[in-house]
Order: structure tokens, then sequence, then C-alpha cells
């Protein structure tokens, strides 16, 4: 019988981990994949984590994941295919085994929102890609596209002007909602075209990507650009599958939880981005990780 078992290895499973072992709980960490880290392994630069600006998201993945392991953490690289409760204990269930817990904490993060456009599906992996700093690298000298508004989107184009011949931004508003710093360096770029109010109607190519058409969505004009390459930064949706129909969550898929990250099933706790909370960044999922473990340990305590 384990105190906590954590479901995901991002900035918050690993921040719980951390601050649940200094705690005296026995836990265990069931990582997906072997690669700890979550978004943050794909993103090329963290500037805004307090003490560390310019930190390769690399590089910091890989020293909470030592942090966690430093202070004794275990883990175990299995999918969890469902929990249950029972009251005062939880059934957490892998391919292979079923564990016992009195409490869980999912920090299973979220993943990349797709367009839903005709061709980003059959041009998956042949021009489409989720991750500039996983997939920039084949593009370099090329022309690409980014689409989308906020921080990964800003992000993604200004990594990928290192080394494409030409980015197109392409956003559907006039304004970007992304971080005003990286929208000043994004204006200086010779090679960043940017094209405001424009939506992606297709994915143009038969084999690999040729091109996308956009939509003028203040004039109605169609147009289109030829390009080698798209990448889809639209946002992300909660992992939220193992929850549904066990816990409360909004209109979108985020779970409801307070500062204490407790659900409204007592024992289940939620850290990181499929939290229900204003900002998602790796410092507040971080945040979240330490205030679920210290509420998970209250209310072992108290069984
Ligand atoms: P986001 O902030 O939700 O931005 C998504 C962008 O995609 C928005 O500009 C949105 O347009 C656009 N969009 C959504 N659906 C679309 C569609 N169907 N067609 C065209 N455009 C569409 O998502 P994100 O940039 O992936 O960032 C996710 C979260 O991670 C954010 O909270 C972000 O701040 C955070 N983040 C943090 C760090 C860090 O901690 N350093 C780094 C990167 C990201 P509208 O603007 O019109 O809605």
């Amino acid at each position: 019988m384990y105190d906590l078992i954590i479901i995901g290895s991002g900035p918050a499973g690993l921040s719980a981990a951390v601050y649940a072992k200094r705690a005296g709980l026995n836990l265990l960490v069931l990582e997906k994949s072997p690669m700890s880290g979550g978004q943050v392994l794909n993103t090329y630069e963290v500037d805004n984590y307090l003490g560390m600006p310019g930190v390769n998201g690399f590089d910091m993945g890989m020293a909470f994941r030592a942090h966690a392991e430093k202070v004794g953490a275990s883990f175990l690289e299995a999918e969890v295919i469902g929990v249950e409760d029972c009251g005062k204990t939880k059934k957490v269930m892998t391919r292979k085994e079923t564990f016992e817990t009195k409490t869980v904490l999912f920090a299973t993060g979220a993943e990349h929102a797709h367009l839903n456009v005709p061709g980003e599906e059959e041009l998956g992996g042949m021009g489409v890609s989720y991750c500039a700093t996983c997939d920039g690298a084949f593009f370099r000298k090329k022309e690409v596209a980014v689409i989308g508004g906020g921080d990964v989107a800003l992000e993604d184009a200004i990594y990928l002007a290192r080394t494409s011949k030409k980015v197109t931004l392409v956003h559907r508003r006039d304004s970007f909602r992304g971080a005003h710093t990286l929208q000043e360096e994004l204006l200086k770029l010779p090679n960043v075209e940017i094209l405001y109010s424009h939506g992606v109607n297709r994915i143009l190519g038969e084999d690999m990507v040729e091109g996308i058409e956009l939509t003028d969505l203040k004039t109605g004009e169609t147009k289109t650009v030829s390009l080698q390459g798209v990448f889809v930064a639209v946002g992300i949706r909660p992992t939220n599958e193992l929850l549904k129909g066990l816990v409360d969550m909004d209109e979108s898929g985020y779970v409801i939880a307070g500062e204490d990250c407790a659900t409204n099933v007592p024992g289940i706790y939620v850290a990181g981005d499929l939290r229900k909370k204003p900002i998602r960044q790796i410092i507040t999922a971080v945040s979240d990780g330490a205030n679920a473990a210290v509420a998970a340990g209250a209310y072992c305590s108290a069984q």
C-alpha cells in the first residue's frame, strides 16, 4: 500500500515527488515514457523560470528528474489504464499490474491541440509538426509556417527563424496573446513574415507538405503560400481521459481543484496543466506539485 501514487513525471509530478519524499511519504511515480519532463523537454529555451533565465528546456527537465531521484523517489515506466476510487484507498491499474494507494495525484499535463483542417492528419510527420524543437532541423534553409498566436507559436517562430529560410507566422486575430518580450524579439527578425487575421483552410501536398491555403479573415480573400513545413501551435488540451467520470471538470476538460490541488473526490489530487487555473507555466506546475504533495500528506496523516 502506497501513501501516494503520482501519475506523470513533468514538472508538476516531479515537484510533488520531491515534496512528498521529503515529507516521508511512501510513493511511486508512474510514467508513460522513460524520458521524464513533460512539455518542457520540447522547449528550446525557457526564459521566465525564476533564477534560470534562458535555460534549455531539456536540461531543465533532466535537472527536475535528477532532483526527484536524488531524494529517493521511485519511478516505474507503465501506462495507467484506469483508477478506481474505493473510498479510503484507490486502485491504480496499469497494463501489467494493479497498485493500491491512499492517495493519487494526476499530473498528466496536456497535449497539443489540432487545427482540424484537411491535410493536417494526412500529412502528419510529412511536414506537419507540433514540435519545433523536435523537428525544426528537418527544415533547415526551407520555408515554413507557424500557426497560432500564443507563447508557443511565438517561441517556435523565433526558434525556426534561426535555421529556416523563411517563417510565415499565421494568426487568426490581429494581436498576439503571447508574451510581449517574445513579440519584440520576433518583430526584429528579417526572415519572419506575420500574417495577422488569417485562417488556415487546408494544408496542401500529396506525400509531403507543399503549401497552405489561407483566408484573410478581414477581406475574405483566399491565397496559397508555398512552403515545406507547417508547425501547429494552437494550444493544448488537458490529458484527462483517466479522470472522466471520476472527478469534476469544467467545460474545457480541466479538473476543478483549489490551491491545495484537491479534487471533489477525497484522496485524489491534480497538479499542473490539467488543473483549472489562470496561467499554465512551468513555475505554476511546480507550485501545484508542492501544494498537492503537502495536501496528500495531511490527508494520509488524518486517516
Ligand atoms: P495558447 O496560449 O492557448 O495559445 C494558442 C494560440 O492558438 C492562440 O493564439 C489561439 O488564438 C490560437 N488558436 C487556437 N485554436 C486555433 C485554431 N483552431 N486556429 C487557429 N489558431 C488557433 O497556447 P500555447 O501557446 O500552446 O501555450 C499553452 C500554455 O503554455 C499557455 O498558458 C502558455 O503561456 C504556456 N507556456 C508557458 C511557457 C513557459 O512557462 N515558459 C512557454 C510556452 C508556453 P487566439 O489568441 O485567437 O485565441
